[in-house]
């Protein structure tokens, strides 16, 4: 038997499951499990990438000055009190590293995103659920889940993998109500999906206990490049720099992330596709009798009768090369989450759903 023990709370950790992105013997596969982008990157980012291969030899600037400061360019912002990350998920957890430990707590709804709790146990802390409201973040709830251990509150605004949003009102009421010495997070990674929204910016501006995270992954259609970003009061942003490597986003991350972000026609474009294709296969689904919430994101959460339905229809759309995603780890068993394609997937989807509900089966 081994002496060599991790940190108590790691073991606790289920590893995460990422969407599936290949089918056995099938060609001509969609993957609509991971809410990538359909259109790719931005045409200038993957010219700027190819710019700076040659210079890969040489290590990445530490300080991101040029992305924070394109950043705060076109979003408003103090580049200054923006700090850029390898993906959001390593904002997430240099938040949970920096702020919570063993016998605190860290709030996040029943339907939240897996990274709030997979960070908070590798901190040590303790994750804490609370309910939603009919696949909504409930704000009395996550007010009365807070105690004086809450040192995080995580929300995503809109939700993954609900769709959902709730009101700037409603964002702000949370922030009045959590307690003193508690920070609330505002996972972003969707805000671009909704036209005019800053995904909490005055909020953060106005306040001292809130911070939020965003993405290059989603519409921006950098997954693959792995950079996120947070924005918050210098405070905070100062203790989460202690902790950041110096070169934790890569030289190619770093430049495809500043063609992109100064892109804002392509982002409009992608914006303007995915609000036709995502009310276009609402509505054909619902014509099928598979309802969904109104999404504010790119993808839609279709629910089916029972699980045994979403199942039988997963495994349908997989032998006709579309893979979508299976949410019962997300307490969602009735449902599947759709990511919106491109119309030729779009029109796919519909029409395997149509002959699944008309009977064809697996
Ligand atoms: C996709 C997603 C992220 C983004 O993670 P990255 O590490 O930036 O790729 C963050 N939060 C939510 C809710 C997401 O769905």
């Amino acid at each position: 038997m081994t002496k060599i023990e991790p940190q108590p709370g790691i073991m606790d950790i289920a590893l995460y499951q990422g969407g599936a992105a290949h089918v056995a013997g099938m060609t001509n596969v969609v993957k609509l499990s991971s809410n990538e982008n359909p259109l790719g990157p931005s045409q200038r980012a993957v010219e700027a990438m190819q710019d700076v291969a040659a210079n890969m030899h040489r290590y990445p600037s530490s300080d991101h000055a040029a992305l924070r400061q394109a950043i705060g360019e076109v979003h408003g912002l103090d580049p200054e009190r923006v700090i850029c990350g390898a993906g959001s998920d390593e904002i997430i957890a240099f938040l949970c590293q920096s702020f919570t430990g063993p016998g605190d707590e860290v709030l996040f709804t029943e339907h939240g995103f897996g990274m709030y709790r997979i960070s908070a146990l590798a901190a040590g802390a303790t994750p804490v659920e609370v309910k939603e409201r009919e696949r909504v973040t409930d704000v009395d709830a996550l007010l009365a889940g807070c105690s004086d251990r809450t040192r995080l509150v995580f929300i995503a605004n809109p939700n993954n993998p609900t769709g959902t949003m709730i009101s700037e009102t409603e964002v702000a009421r949370l922030a009045e109500g959590i307690p003193e010495g508690a920070l609330l997070v505002l996972d972003g990674a969707y805000a671009e999906y909704v036209e005019g929204f800053d995904a909490g910016a005055a909020l953060i501006e106005a306040r001292d206990n809130v911070v939020m995270t965003r993405t290059f992954s989603k519409i921006y259609g950098l997954g693959g490049a792995r950079v996120g970003w947070g924005y918050g009061p210098k405070p905070i942003i100062d203790v989460l720099n202690r902790v950041r490597g110096p070169f934790n986003v890569s030289v190619t991350g770093l430049a495809a992330a500043e063609a992109s972000v100064l892109d804002t026609e392509y982002v409009e474009r992608c914006r303007t596709e995915n609000a036709k294709w995502r009310s276009w296969l609402a509505e054909a689904l619902a014509e099928l009798g598979v309802a969904s919430d109104v999404s504010c994101t790119n993808f839609i959460l279709a629910r089916f009768g029972d699980q045994a339905e979403a199942e039988a229809c997963d495994l349908y759309l997989q032998t006709q090369g579309l893979i979508v995603r299976r949410v019962a780890g997300y307490k969602l068993p009735t449902a599947l989450r759709i990511t919106i394609g491109d119309e030729d997937a779009c029109r796919r989807v519909a029409t395997a759903v149509r002959d699944f509900k008309g009977g064809a089966r697996a």
